[in-house]
């Protein structure tokens, strides 16, 4: 081999190598960066001999799309888990109508009803919407001991 083809064989190493970093930062641009433009930015730092994909390497957005992708549909799956949650039966996990007063399944005290016209009300209601009539607390009622409990006076 004279000096020359050992010199066309280097060149030739080197170029390949060059140009596979180049392609590893484009399509590692394209699994972590949304913005076409930012990605095109990526690939002119990726052609720069060598250096360019190290000083990709630093300043790349540190996960995958897929990744981010994957986590905001399990943080949205989250919420339409805990948005559905007053739709089931506490009890017996079956699906029951947000006007249910009890689970038809079983008979799980779902919600109070207004005592004048018999709406189902919202927890939080101080007064029935429906007829005005003020809506007692649920735990309104004083609680007495058993009397097992009240023998040590
Ligand atoms: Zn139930
Ligand atoms: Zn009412």
């Amino acid at each position: 081999m004279s000096a020359r083809t050992i010199v066309a064989v280097i060149a030739a190493v080197a170029a390949v190598f060059w140009l596979a970093s180049a392609f590893w930062t484009y399509k590692d641009a394209r699994r972590r960066i949304d913005d076409p433009w930012l990605i095109s930015l990526a690939v002119a730092l990726g052609l720069v001999p060598y250096v360019g994909p190290l000083v990709y390497m630093l300043f790349r957005p540190p996960e995958y799309l897929e990744d981010v992708r994957e986590r905001e549909l399990e943080i949205k799956a989250m919420e339409d888990r805990l948005s559905r949650r007053d739709l089931v039966c506490p009890v017996c996990r079956a699906e029951v109508d947000s006007r249910f007063l009890v689970c038809p399944i079983c008979t799980t005290k779902l919600r109070q009803s207004c005592v004048n016209c018999r709406a189902p009300l919202e927890a939080l209601w101080q007064v029935c919407p429906y007829c005005e009539t003020p809506i007692e607390a649920p735990g309104s009622t004083v609680y007495s001991p058993p009397p097992w409990q009240s023998s040590g006076h």
